[in-house]
């Protein structure tokens, strides 16, 4: 089954990518594997995926011991400061900065290991209120504010639209990340770049592209329906 889900997903990044006239290495997919068990992750590796992302802390660790090592690993849920230290030489980006104490606890672990994280900025474009991120009018001080931590790349932008029934629904917000993303590279702040804009999941992911983004994070699609009463 996951073999064919991700055709057509990969079918229709193609479709999306060819419509919005870009390139298809410049959108990549990102295979969101949270409650999925560790042998639908291998089935998708034996099928080319190497990017997965997960949104729990524990999970992420496990399925980075239990996978080969050449996986890249994004954390795309919310961090709390206190376990920062467990994901941070395992992720290759955190999707989910959303606060000052969350960037200065990613500041503080990368010190002490002596290396540079890459993140991106979560932004809370359509103001849900039961949504992380930060506000639009927030974000250009949030990320100034970020530049100045000499252990932390900021990378791009990322946000969370809501669910809807049409995905043409969030077309705006998708236009206004992108339209941010533009003001922030305008600025050229040192050590900030906006090169990735992670936005787009199952059921929208193609209108993202279409608006510009470079990560799209697909679950469903690829491996169908989770069951949170299974893996709790
Ligand atoms: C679960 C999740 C996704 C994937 O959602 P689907 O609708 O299953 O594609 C994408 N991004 C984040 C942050 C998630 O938590």
């Amino acid at each position: 089954m996951i073999r064919e889900q991700l055709q057509e997903v990969e079918a229709r990044i193609e479709a999306a990518c060819a419509r919005a006239g870009r390139k298809r290495e410049d959108v990549t997919l990102i295979a969101v594997s949270k409650t999925k068990p560790v042998e639908a992750l291998r089935e998708a590796y034996d099928l080319g995926i190497r990017v997965f992302g997960e949104n729990k802390v524990q999970e992420l660790t496990e399925k980075y011991d239990a996978l080969p090592g050449d996986i890249r690993w994004h954390m795309i849920g919310h961090l709390q400061t206190n376990k920062v230290k467990y994901i941070i030489d395992k992720a290759e980006l955190i999707h989910s900065v959303d606060s000052i104490r969350l960037a200065e606890a990613i500041e503080k672990e990368a010190a002490k290991r002596e290396r540079t994280v890459r993140i991106l900025a979560e932004v809370n474009v359509a103001e849900e209120e039961s949504k992380f991120g930060i506000r639009m009018d927030e974000a250009i001080p949030f990320i100034e504010k970020i530049a100045g931590y000499p252990h932390i790349q900021v990378c791009g932008l990322m946000t969370i639209a809501p669910f809807v029934e049409n995905p043409e629904e969030n077309r705006p917000i998708f236009k206004n990340l992108h339209k941010l993303s533009v003001d922030i590279a305008g600025k050229n702040i040192d050590n900030v770049n906006v090169n990735i804009l992670s936005m787009g999941m199952t059921n929208d992911y193609e209108v993202a592209i279409e608006e510009g983004a470079t990560m799209v994070r697909v679950g469903t699609g690829i491996f169908g329906a989770r069951d949170y009463t299974v893996s709790g």
